[in-house]
């Protein structure tokens, strides 16, 4: 099989010859028909993230072996499966869940929270993933049934959309349904989020982004208002477009100094600020302000299986409108994660075989 992999940290990616999976007990072999290509595997090739504070998390130092291909937005037909794999058929196409974890944990065990394993085995990221013609997938319960659906429209449901799902329901329907949302950031995880909330009856979204292209793509996408992030006046834009009253929920899709201050200082007394992005950096909130504010800062990080399936329902159903994607040779995978690394990527990327 070739794999486009990860040699050494910021080095372009080589393709790689490497033996073809045999599957074994409930393994299952899939032929890649998408991977999208998604802004984390940036901090990944890069080696590590931003604490702020001059300090860095290594990657390396949690344990990434190189080579490793990534990819955790894959979706494929199987081809082969381990006399264990059950529930599936071979030549159908499905979504693979990657947020994998040890199977022994607590969150594991207790809470069917693989995505918060305390030892993680997330498929492209510590197990090899999707820039590949081939992946294995190590248990059949991570395949999703996607029927006819078109393979690269649905791989980046598998992070984008989870990612967004996730923190829609940390926010919580009760709220989103009843107040518009602010989104920080109008890339491919913003529009997903956009089309999430139209999809769960959302009262709507204010969106911030510092580029005009993605503010346009935003209003294109039905945003409520679309603010640049860098103006001074950003906080009382964002309060405006909210008829003049602090907002209750902001979703922080970039998570930089700049984009959690702004969304801590239009929330209302009681509002969650839920942070996704792993722009990096240090929290620059004063801590009185926390409880003075009786605000929630929570984090999310992807989403649970269980999740998965029920985002897959709406999909299926056809209550998502789909986000743009543009579709790439596998043999690009460099030169996309470049563009994207450049910010030269509107939607969502996806390799295709
Ligand atoms: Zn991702
Ligand atoms: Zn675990």
């Amino acid at each position: 099989m070739k794999c486009y992999c990860v040699v050494d940290f910021k080095t372009a990616l080589k393709m790689m010859d490497q033996p073809t999976p045999e599957p074994k007990g409930a393994e299952v072999l899939i032929e890649v028909r998408a991977a999208g290509v998604c802004h984390s595997d940036i901090h990944i090739w890069e080696g590590g993230y931003d604490l702020g504070n001059g300090r860095t998390l290594s990657l390396k130092e949690r344990g990434i072996k190189l080579p490793m291909t990534m990819g955790h937005e894959t979706a494929g037909t199987v081809v082969a499966m381990g006399p264990d794999a059950k529930g599936i058929e071979k030549g159908k196409n499905y979504l693979v869940y990657p947020w994998i974890g040890c199977g022994k944990c607590p969150a594991c065990v207790e809470d069917d929270l693989e995505n918060y394993c305390a030892a993680p085995q997330y498929l492209g990221v510590h197990r090899d993933g999707g820039y590949a013609d081939h992946l294995l997938v190590p248990n059949a319960k991570y395949l999703i049934d996607i029927g006819d659906l078109d393979p690269a429209m649905i791989a980046p449901y598998a992070c984008s959309g989870i990612t967004t799902f996730g923190a829609l329901n940390k926010v919580g329907a009760k709220t989103f349904q009843k107040h518009p949302v602010v989104i920080m950031g109008a890339g491919g995880l913003g529009l997903m989020c956009l089309a999430l909330l139209k999809a769960q009856n959302g009262a709507g979204a204010i969106v911030v982004d510092i580029d005009p292209a993605k503010r346009k793509a935003a209003m294109d996408a039905g945003a409520l208002a679309a603010i640049d992030g860098a103006a001074p006046d950003a906080a009382q834009q964002i309060i405006a477009a909210n008829g003049g009253k602090l907002v209750h929920a902001v979703i922080d899709l970039v998570g930089a100094p700049s984009t959690t201050s702004l969304g801590f200082d239009t929330l209302i007394k009681g509002g969650k600020l839920v942070i996704v992005g792993l722009f990096g950096g240090a929290a620059p909130w004063p801590i009185a302000f926390i409880p003075m504010k009786a605000l929630q800062i929570i984090g999310s990080y992807t989403g649970s299986l269980a999740e998965m399936r029920d985002l897959m329902k709406l999909v299926k159903d056809g209550k998502i409108t789909p986000i743009p994607v543009h579709k790439h040779p596998l043999a690009d995978a460099d030169k996309v994660l470049t563009s994207l690394r450049e910010g030269k990527v509107t939607g969502r990327a996806v390799l295709t075989a």
